[in-house]
């Protein structure tokens, strides 16, 4: 049987597979040892979620926990408006909306409606600036594009060559210790 992704990872991968390596390696040491100013900005903005500190209103659910059986799928939501049925990832600062964010958006998405929620809208929110961005309910095209992504992550050989883009080795945390780093 296939292991369970997180679904956090699923931006990681995009912006690098050989992040996650590093990822899952350092997850267990303070994240002082390799986060830098961004992420540790980012970090506190969740830390309410994390702790579910946000919202006291009943129908808004924070921090649950949420799996898919079907994509093998677990991770943790970040708001669900009960009332709206409406799906809301907050990022400290949003600039771009990458790829990876829409498909983080996707895995709580089919894990929700697995577990029985009703999801009729989906957003990215940038807390900085206090902007929504609507992210479109996936269509078939689109679910395609993230069960390829899933299965590229299965079958991702931490080994096989591999090229580094530069631009993104320069914002990566995990420069200083990866050996294909370009951030030099
Ligand atoms: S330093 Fe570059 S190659 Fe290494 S994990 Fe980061 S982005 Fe990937």
């Amino acid at each position: 049987m296939e292991p369970y992704l997180i679904i956090t990872n699923l931006n990681d991968f995009i912006f690098c597979p050989r992040s996650i390596y590093f990822h899952n390696l350092y997850g267990q040491y303070s994240t002082k040892t390799y986060h830098r100013k961004p992420q540790i900005a980012g970090l506190i903005a969740h830390r309410t979620v994390d702790e579910g500190t946000y919202s006291t209103k009943l129908d808004q659910i924070t921090g649950l926990r949420v799996y898919s059986e079907r994509y093998r799928l677990c991770g943790v939501i970040d708001l669900y408006d009960r009332k709206k049925k409406a799906l809301i990832e907050r990022k400290r600062e949003i600039k771009v909306i990458y790829p990876g964010y829409r498909y983080q958006l996707y895995a709580q998405y089919y894990c929700l409606l697995e577990m029985g929620y009703e999801v009729s809208s989906l957003a990215l929110h940038s807390l900085v600036d206090n902007q929504r961005y609507p992210i479109p309910i996936p269509d078939n095209e689109t679910l395609q594009e993230f069960e390829d992504l899933l299965r590229q992550m299965r079958a991702y050989d931490l080994h096989a060559p591999y090229k580094p883009n530069r631009e993104k080795c320069l914002t990566c945390i995990y420069s200083h210790l990866c050996d294909y780093s370009l951030a030099d």
